[in-house]
């Protein structure tokens, strides 16, 4: 199958939608997380109450970038071209759901996506788990070889390629990731060209 003849389309959303604004060493650092750790797999492992506490510090955090959210290059004119012609689209995000709505609103893109098609951390498992995919091609009705996740990170893909998905990494320059990739574009605006003309 072509890209262009993909007509389900998952994105993740900082870095990918959206110029990447989370500094998640300095997150560690004023959440008490080593380093080396995944910020919510520290946190699902952690007691009840010092989670909540660190989760609702996290969402507000958020909350304030995703107001300030800017477009990735070439972002809305890659969702509205897809949108138009009629494809599928789904938000598969570590963010919280609620502030996926604003980021996405802030952009300029809320109305090319369902509001039960965008997925956050509290929907679905955390990427790399293929859960929110899965999810995602079940409700639409698909198998997940007729989907393409999109993202900007090593988990996007991962996530893609255990679901059984097509995947896409977007802005980096380089690859460093080939065999989690089926496709590799620069940034939205050379992924909008790969599709080219609706077949
Ligand atoms: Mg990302």
């Amino acid at each position: 199958m072509s890209l262009n003849q993909v007509r389900h389309w998952v994105f993740d959303m900082d870095g990918t939608l959206t110029v990447a604004a989370h500094d998640f060493p300095a997150i560690k650092r004023a959440l008490d997380i080593p380093q080396e750790d995944d910020i919510l797999g520290h946190l699902a492992a952690l007691p009840t109450d010092v989670a909540a506490a660190k989760h609702a510090w996290l969402l507000e955090h958020e909350r304030a970038l995703a107001i300030e959210s800017k477009p990735a290059t070439g972002a809305v004119e890659l969702v509205r071209e897809l949108a138009g012609r009629g494809y599928r689209l789904g938000i598969l995000t570590r963010n919280a759901r609620e502030l996926a709505h604003v980021t996405l609103k802030a952009i300029g893109i809320a109305d090319c996506f369902a509001v039960d098609d965008v997925l956050g951390r509290d929907e679905a498992a955390p990427k790399p788990d293929p859960g929110g995919l899965l999810k995602l091609a079940s409700a639409w009705n698909v198998q997940p070889s007729d989907m393409v996740m999109v993202g900007d990170y090593q988990f996007d893909l991962a996530c893609g390629r255990a679901a059984g998905a097509r995947t896409v990494l977007v802005n980096l320059p380089e690859n460093p990731w080939p065999e989690l990739t089926d496709w590799h574009a620069a940034d939205c605006v050379a992924l909008k060209k790969m599709i080219g003309a609706k077949s």
